[in-house]
């Protein structure tokens, strides 16, 4: 099924992202919560990517078996950074052959690991959507950002460069995880007034430990509004504690964003099946 239709739905649609092991020692580690997850029945599931392309047969491993041996419907991450367009064409193939009928079309981030190692067929996400549209079969998505990607210079060229982006065959957007909805709301008014009309799925992240926030705010300087800073000075030092502040700042946030009119949410799980059963829990009713 494409995902698209899942979240055109007028049911509200709540989702969670998987990240694949960097080594096949932890594989099944990864895919036994990987599993778990699934078996919660979201609407859909995402695995994301690494960008050096390590990881590339867990992503697909890992959504072929939502997909195959849990009827969830599964979204494969692709990033295009290093690859070149046979790396692309081929990896289209393996996914199509995997029975996967979605992809998040992504860049990848430019680090000081690869950035000796970029090659120069693709620069911009939106050279890869145009590559996976012209191959044809699946229904395309990309990421977006409500508080600007950090290589923009302004959110007017940030939102000019997603409307290229979802020209070139996005039928979808992710957004990057952000703690204010106001924030997403005032977003979403300038990328309607830009003429982007896709639909929006908001991306959001239950912090469930103070060293993953510090981490969250140097990579990508995303707003901490101070009622969430203070529940991390209160409640951090303490694992278990922060981690039901958190499902619980997320729950809100969530059931915020649903009353507000966005129709479907991803959660950020992080590969906790315990995170993801207990906020499915929490709106179980408004998923209904
Ligand atoms: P792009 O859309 O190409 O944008 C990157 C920058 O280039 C932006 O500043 C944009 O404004 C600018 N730009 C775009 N087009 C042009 C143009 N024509 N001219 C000038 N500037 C332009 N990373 C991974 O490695 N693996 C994953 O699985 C993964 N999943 C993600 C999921 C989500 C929902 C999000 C939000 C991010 C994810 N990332 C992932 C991170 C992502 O790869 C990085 O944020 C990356 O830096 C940008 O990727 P993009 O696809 O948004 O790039």
């Amino acid at each position: 099924m494409k995902i698209i239709d899942i979240i055109k739905a007028d049911k509200p649609s709540l989702s969670f992202e998987v990240f694949p092991p960097k080594t096949s020692d932890s594989f099944e580690t990864v895919k036994d919560a990987t599993e778990k997850i699934a078996s919660l029945k979201p609407s859909f599931m995402s695995v994301t990517y690494g960008a050096g392309g390590g990881t590339s047969e867990y992503t697909v491993a890992l959504a072929e078996d939502i997909k195959k041996s849990f009827g969830v419907e599964s979204l494969a991450h692709l990033t295009c950074i290093n690859s070149t367009k046979e790396d692309i064409q081929s990896r289209l193939m393996k996914l199509k052959e995997a029975g996967i009928e979605n992809i998040l079309a992504l860049r990848g981030d430019i680090t000081p690991e690869n950035k000796d190692k970029i090659k120069f067929d693709y620069k911009y996400a939106s050279e890869l959507v145009e590559d996976i549209k012209r191959f044809g079969d699946f229904c395309i998505g990309g990421a977006c950002y409500p508080e600007i990607h950090p290589e923009s210079a302004s959110q007017q060229d940030d939102i000019e460069n997603l409307k290229a982006k979802v020209d070139a065959g996005c039928e979808f957007l992710t957004t990057q995880m952000f703690f204010d909805n106001n924030i997403l709301y005032n977003y979403l008014y300038k990328i309607r007034e830009a003429g982007i009309t896709v639909p929006i799925v908001a991306g959001i992240m239950p912090v469930t430990n103070a060293n993953q926030i510090k981490r969250i705010m140097s990579l990508s300087g995303t707003y901490l509004p101070q009622r969430f800073k203070t529940i991390v000075d209160r409640f951090g030092y303490n694992p278990e504690v922060m981690a039901q502040a958190g499902v619980a700042y997320a729950t809100e946030q969530i059931i915020d964003l649903f009353a507000n009119g966005i129709n479907a949410v991803h959660v950020y799980s992080m590969n906790k099946p315990h995170i993801a059963a207990k906020i499915q829990e929490n709106i179980s009713e408004i998923l209904k």
